[in-house]
């Protein structure tokens, strides 16, 4: 299951899943603070596509908007990071308590 928040730096992103969506996959929108998944994605595709347009909100958000995007290394970056958090249960538990209260 999608989250329905992401919060990038100071940003919450909706989480939405498109029904429309035919030839990509997923679309972060900066204006309207959106991220949208397409449904017809299987979850494992679903969550390589969230952490990829997660991974292009943290490049815009901390790196700024040049225009330049490469999206091999955005899709090869945002796979790499999803694998670690599900391959290290403790370390996911042990990020869980660094957040605040
Ligand atoms: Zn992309």
């Amino acid at each position: 299951m999608l989250p329905t928040t992401i919060k990038i730096g100071a940003v919450p992103f909706a989480v939405n899943t498109d029904d429309h969506e035919q030839s990509n996959w997923g679309h972060i929108d900066y204006t309207t603070q959106t991220i949208k998944i397409a449904s017809r994605l299987a979850p494992h595709s679903a969550a390589q596509t969230l952490m990829h347009e997660i991974i292009h909100g943290i490049e815009v958000h901390f790196e700024g908007n040049s225009g330049e995007h490469d999206e091999s290394k955005i899709q090869r970056l945002g796979n790499a990071i999803l694998l670690v958090l599900i391959d290290n249960p403790d370390l996911c538990r042990m990020i869980e308590t660094l957040r605040p209260v």
